[in-house]
């Protein structure tokens, strides 16, 4: 059996994967900040975290994994500047911050099930979880680890000598580079805001320091060591997170509890659109709900997302998503055809030679997962898998099954083959591909010709398979 490595942004290695606790795997996954819909980017990262977490489950661990929901506190440029993101698009929607908060939550669970995302275990609200943030800035206090200026609490960077690890920023690099903050009651550029008071915000809650609101960073760090406890394996972002935002997780978290927090840290890179930075200015941000509205297959979308390694820049195309059709149809077309040509033996049996190339397949897939998610490879035995299946002409029940269920624990992975060949065919076009079956049984091939053309002129095609079985298909726009 293969290690399980993964690269730790932490350690900037690929490192052999050890749970803290045998058999068990706690996963954080920072999740949408829901003020906007997501788009195809933001789920890049979220689907790193899915597919980590269902081979993790294949791998036979028990998989605990929460990710947050951000509604308050997240501001404009990601550190202590700018509008709150929730509140700018409540002023500009002319709603409540909750209100715009469940609206996008909806917009992200709808785009998550279209995606084949497993729901995390819990979805955690900042908002939600006001006094565990007091609580841990309170410790952080104590500890001397942050300080009070007014109604405002600061993270003293300097105290935490750990401080620019993860992102390899040193406090000299940023220092240098930090713009003059005009008035700034910091005491070093660096310091990041805990609670913060704004008479203007909307959402304010009472604190030992008056009336304010959280810190973007701080709900991650209170909220996930609520839900999986002080250290834990796996902590997960876009690569946009690492800095400032996970280098102030760590800083809070472990200046808090004193221990490692984290111990693997994975990070998935920007997607580009057609070779080109993905910007609201250049309206390429779509959003899984135009994609679909454009046509595009949701299990096409899922694929072309995690088809490539995580560490790369993938170049997402509407050639790459149409590609990603075909793939998925390759696989759902070999268990269709399998399952058929199976038909009328049942035989149960399986030729050693069948077992032979299913169990190389698995292995394969398996290996490439362990060597930190190398999915093309993983997908190249996924294909040799179907070649092999395909070429077999007269498999046996035995075979068919076992090809099948190899295929669907391959699926339990990837995810792609949800509704793939189960395309809605209106019944009329049923009635008449059965009423062609009939003429082509009596041999009126005039007749079976003519309703081919009808269910033709109808966007549909019928393909014909083994044993006068048919498939109706919808024709390609
Ligand atoms: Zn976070």
């Amino acid at each position: 059996m293969s290690e399980i490595k993964f690269y730790n942004t932490f350690s900037k290695q690929v490192e052999v994967f050890e749970p803290v606790e045998a058999g068990k795997v706690k996963l954080y996954s920072c999740g949408p900040t829901v003020y906007s819909h997501p788009h195809i980017g933001n789920f890049r990262s979220f689907l790193m975290a899915d597919l980590l977490k269902r081979f993790l489950a294949f791998k036979g661990f028990e998989v605990s994994h929460i990710m947050n929901i951000t509604d308050v506190g997240h501001l404009l440029d990601d550190a202590d500047e700018g509008a709150d993101k929730l509140e700018e698009a409540a002023r500009k929607e002319k709603k409540d911050p909750l209100e715009i908060a469940a609206f996008y939550i909806d917009s992200f669970n709808a785009a998550a099930e279209m995606l084949n995302m497993q729901p995390a275990d819990s979805f955690p609200r900042a908002t939600e979880h006001i006094q565990e943030m007091i609580d841990m800035i309170s410790t952080l206090v104590d500890k001397g680890h942050a300080y009070v200026v007014g109604h405002n609490v600061y993270y003293d960077v300097t105290t935490f000598k750990d401080y620019g690890k993860l992102s390899g920023n040193t406090l000299d690099d940023l220092n240098a580079g930090a713009r003059i903050e005009v008035n700034s009651e910091k005491k070093n550029p660096q310091d990041f805001a805990l609670w913060k008071h704004d008479p203007k915000h909307i959402q304010q809650w009472d604190s030992p320091w008056g009336r304010g609101f959280p810190g973007w960073h701080i709900e991650c760090s209170a909220m996930s060591s609520k839900y999986l406890g002080e250290q834990f394996d796996f902590h997960t972002g876009g690569e946009d997170n690492i800095f400032p935002h996970h280098e102030c997780e760590i800083a809070q978290s472990e200046g808090a509890s004193g221990k490692k927090w984290v111990n693997y840290w994975m990070h998935a890179r920007f997607l580009m659109f057609d070779g080109e930075k993905m910007s609201k200015s250049k309206g390429n941000l779509y959003t899984i709900q135009e994609l679909v509205e454009k046509g595009f297959k949701q299990n096409a979308i899922r694929y072309a997302l995690i088809s490539s390694h995580y560490r790369q820049n993938y170049n997402f195309t509407f050639d790459g998503l149409k590609a990603a059709e075909t793939a998925i149809e390759k696989i759902s077309q070999c268990v269709f055809t399998i399952k058929d040509k199976a038909k009328g033996n049942a035989e149960t049996s399986v030729r050693d030679e069948v077992t032979a190339f299913i169990n190389k397949a698995i292995a394969e897939f398996d290996a490439a997962l362990c060597d930190d998610l190398n999915v093309s490879k993983a997908l190249a035995a996924v294909f040799e898998l179907v070649k092999d299946a395909n070429k077999l002409a007269d498999p046996t029940a035995g075979e068919a099954e076992a090809i099948v269920t190899a295929i669907e624990k391959i699926d339990s992975v990837l995810g792609v083959l949800k509704g793939a060949g189960e395309e809605e065919i209106p019944a009329e076009i049923v009635e008449l591909a059965e009423q062609r079956k009939q003429a082509k049984l009596n041999k009126d091939w005039a007749a079976a010709d003519e309703i081919r053309d009808k269910v033709t002129a109808a966007g549909f095609v019928i393909e014909d398979m083994p044993k006068h079985e048919y498939r109706i298909k919808k024709a390609d726009a």
